[in-house]
């Protein structure tokens, strides 16, 4: 017997993108006046979940599923061009974007790997791989940099896809962490570094929040993302290991480490690239993951 559809609620409450399901029913009992627990129900037991929540919203089940990824099926399209969420996937909306849809600032959000800034308000929202709570998102209206690194990264992940991209700015994020908590970075000559760390205030021998500094080093790790995605892939299709890693070197040399040096044999900028030079088994059937990615994309 097809369940009875359920009541529409008086007032309309839009998800925020990305908002997880519980939040958005949370939200939606209150600002309606009526219990959490029923509506769940209603909505977590139905065979359809989106079909009931369009019945009480009267949003459609296509705007639904796109704005809560657990709504999601295979066909679906969901945050990230990735069908799973592990819960580390969870962080904090942007303040001023949870504002704007009437939720509080404890609003938590799926967010994909390459989400660090919230383009539309201009503010530092870090994300899965940048931990940032709600308290510590700040404008970057004062280091534009900020947004156009955050338009590159979307870029990259568009270009190599998601899982790729992500991997690639992990390893860039190992990089950067030890180039900065071993004092490597003061050395950099580079005016864009110099600029981000006037303006969001960054100095030597302070304590500053993680936040200011994965901000101020984010445009160049994700340069440095896209040196590793294209160094891997032209290994991946046979150019010879060797000059495509002294290449790589030099272009970071010239990009991203501009007047600094790397540190000594513990740098993981060389693990990095000793491991490209010499490849486990493991290592090989990662490049032939990117090979067929490449593969796919040129196509
Ligand atoms: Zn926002």
């Amino acid at each position: 017997m097809e369940p009875t559809p359920p009541r529409r609620l008086p007032l309309r409450v839009v998800p925020l993108t990305g908002e997880t399901l519980d939040g958005y029913l949370r939200r939606l009992a209150r600002h309606n006046g009526t219990p959490y627990s029923p509506l769940r129900i209603m909505v977590r037991d139905h065979p359809v979940p989106a079909a009931a929540l369009s019945g009480l919203t009267g949003l459609t089940p296509t705007n639904l599923c796109r704005a809560l990824p657990e709504l999601c099926t295979a066909d679906e399209p969901v945050v990230g061009g990735e069908g799973h969420r592990p819960a580390r996937w969870r962080s904090p909306a942007c303040t001023h974007c949870a504002a704007a849809r009437g939720a509080d600032t404890t609003t938590t959000v799926f967010a994909c790997a390459e989400r660090a800034v919230c383009r539309k308000h201009q503010r530092w929202i870090g994300g899965p791989h940048l931990p940032c709570t709600a308290n510590q998102q700040f404008s970057c209206a004062a280091a534009p940099a900020l947004t156009a690194a955050a338009t590159r990264h979307h870029r990259l992940a568009g270009i190599w896809g998601t899982p790729l991209t992500r991997d690639a700015f992990d390893d860039a994020l190992v990089v950067f962490n030890y180039w900065r908590k071993n004092g490597i970075l003061f050395g950099s000559t580079d005016p864009g570094l110099r600029t981000r760390r006037a303006s969001l205030g960054w100095v030597a021998d302070t304590y500053i929040p993680e936040p200011i500094i994965d901000a101020c080093c984010y445009p160049g790790t994700v340069t440095l993302t896209g040196v590793i995605l294209r160094l891997r892939a032209r290994i991946a299709h046979g150019a010879d290991t060797r000059t495509s890693v002294n290449n790589a070197h030099a272009e970071i040399a010239r990009t991203v480490l501009i007047g600094a040096r790397p540190g000594g044999a513990g740098d993981p900028l060389h693990y990095l690239t000793s491991s490209l030079l010499w490849p486990s088994p493991q290592t090989t059937s990662h490049h032939d993951e990117i090979a067929n990615s490449a593969t796919e994309h040129s196509t």
